[in-house]
């Protein structure tokens, strides 16, 4: 009840983080991340008021929320000609709702988004409830024209086995890999699971890249999209707008 309320009373707001790609030198779109502005305790961090959300269930018109917000927004960047891709965090419940794809549908055309700015992340937990259910809601929204990604791939339970069953696009690397990527046994892992990525046509991205080094030794194992505090912390809409005008003039410098 009180999460509903705090979305009538607008208490909620995204913030977006980037995601670079390296190896062409430009901005691969952004992750949406929520967060809670509370009247009496301020700053709520999502991993404090997200697993709250998804007992009381009210997780899904919060996520529905989420989905209109970044598609407005979404539509209006690409009106002022600044086209990214934005992703969306889903939970478990999601998927209680047999309608999911249609429901996505509607707001996309309601807000007369183009699909394929749209991307959900899901993760391998939420597979692993109930395989099949899952694999079909997921089928009807790729179908739509959607991507899927895997978030926080490798570290939970693992869903390896059925990698090539999962309509998915993208594969995101846990940000653990990336902490101890320097350790040479990390390393052959993550390497082993780009080039696996590779070879199912999924396309891999690491969160967490905090430093110069991790982008090194990334590169390096064949992984070019990066999505970290190197890059940015998540920002505010204003701040994105920033920072996007400022990340264009250091192109434009280095091409002079
Ligand atoms: P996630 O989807 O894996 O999001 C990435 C988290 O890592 C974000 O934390 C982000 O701020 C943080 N991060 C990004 N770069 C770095 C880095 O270089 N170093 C470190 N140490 N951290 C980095 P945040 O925003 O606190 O979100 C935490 C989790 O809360 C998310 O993990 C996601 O699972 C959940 N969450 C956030 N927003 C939503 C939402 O709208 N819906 C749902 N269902 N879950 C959400
Ligand atoms: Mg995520
Ligand atoms: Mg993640």
């Amino acid at each position: 009840k009180g999460i509903k309320t705090a979305v009538d009373n607008k208490e909620f707001f995204l913030v977006y983080q980037p995601k670079w790609n390296v190896r062409d030198d430009c901005l691969a779109g952004f992750e949406a991340l929520l967060r809670w502005n509370h009247p009496q305790f301020g700053l709520v961090s999502p991993g404090e008021f997200i697993p709250i959300a998804e007992k009381t269930r009210s997780i899904i018109p919060l996520t529905l929320w989420v989905l209109e917000e970044v598609s407005n927004q979404s539509k209006l960047w690409q009106k002022r000609g600044f086209a990214q891709p934005i992703s969306v965090n889903f939970s478990a419940r999601m998927f209680e709702l047999e309608d999911l794809a249609k429901q996505v549908q509607f707001i996309l055309q309601k807000v007369g988004l183009d699909p394929c700015l749209l991307e959900i992340e899901i993760t391998e937990t939420m597979i692993l409830e109930d395989v099949e259910r899952v694999t079909d809601q997921l089928e009807k929204i790729r179908a739509l024209g959607i991507i899927i990604s895997m978030d926080d791939f490798g570290t939970g339970y693992s869903s390896i086995g059925m990698l090539d069953q999962i309509p998915l696009d993208t594969l995101k690397l846990d940000r653990l890999f990336i902490n101890d990527i320097e350790t040479t046994s990390k390393r052959t892992i993550v390497h082993a699971i780009i080039t696996m990525a590779n070879s199912l046509n999924l396309h891999v991205i690491a969160e967490g890249v905090e430093v110069q080094e991790h982008i090194d030794i990334l590169t390096e194992l064949g992984c070019y999209i990066m999505q970290g505090y190197f890059y940015s912390k998540p920002m505010r809409v204003k701040e994105v707008e920033a920072w996007v005008q400022e990340q264009r003039k250091v192109s434009y410098k280095s091409i002079e």
